[in-house]
């Protein structure tokens, strides 16, 4: 079914429209948590890491054995590459993740005494830490809202609920932070990323089982009631 024509910049930006938004998301998934399994912030950086190109049930079935082996960033930075490109391997591109956590171990040990650190600025001094890896780790383990994460989960959904336009992750969490209020950053991405697992997945969306429906017009919708 052809879905309504999409809103205009104004429309869809209202700040009725976007808090309607969050109310729904919030009341469907009020557990939404990140799914990456880790008992501290260091073991959550590392899980990160190894989640880029792969998903986090293939993450959780890695990590254990990695943490046993290597518990501490000290016991990381120590660590042999072929060590850990064979604890890592079934996560994709592991000769990259072997030293992205090697070297985060190295930075995390010397430059921040074995702490992860809390600031975006340090966290982008980490191997294989990017802006997304800083907001997972800063919001979902230190509850600091510096940004919002962006996966393609958040890329996707934001983009069929019109609250962006762009298709960069970069410009997509400007555009985000723009429009929602700080103290949703962090509970908006965990409740969007459960929704694109559930509902709004990539092809052939379950609209009508949708609880956002009444407020979406997205050109690829499979139902709609309006
Ligand atoms: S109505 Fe469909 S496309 Fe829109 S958010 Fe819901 S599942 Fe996604």
């Amino acid at each position: 079914m052809a879905a309504k024509a999409r809103l205009g910049k104004t429309a869809a930006l209202a700040p009725d429209r976007v808090a309607a938004i969050l109310d729904a998301l919030e009341k469907a998934y009020p557990k939404a948590v990140c799914a990456l399994n880790h008992r501290n912030a260091w073991e959550l950086l590392v899980a990160t890491i190894l989640s880029a190109q792969c998903t986090d049930v293939r993450v959780n079935l890695v990590t254990p054995a990695l943490f046993r082996a290597f518990p501490t960033p000290k016991a990381m930075a120590a660590a042999s590459l072929p060590e850990l490109e064979e604890l890592v391997r079934t996560t994709g591109f592991f000769r990259n993740k072997a030293k992205s956590i090697q070297g985060a171990g190295r930075v995390v040990t010397g430059a921040f005494g074995g702490e992860v650190p809390q600031t975006i600025e340090e966290m982008l001094r980490i191997p294989g830490a990017a802006r997304k890896t800083a907001n997972v780790v800063l919001g979902s383990w230190f509850g600091i809202a510096v940004g919002v994460v962006v996966d393609t989960h958040v890329l996707r959904i934001s983009r069929r609920l019109e609250l962006t336009k762009n298709t960069t992750p970069e410009k997509v969490e400007q555009d985000l932070m723009r429009v929602i209020p700080q103290k949703k950053w962090i509970d908006f991405s965990h409740e969007v990323i459960f929704h694109g697992r559930q509902i709004c997945i990539a092809r052939g969306p379950k609209c009508v089982d949708c609880t956002l429906e009444r407020l979406c017009n997205s050109a690829d919708k499979t139902w709609s009631s309006h």
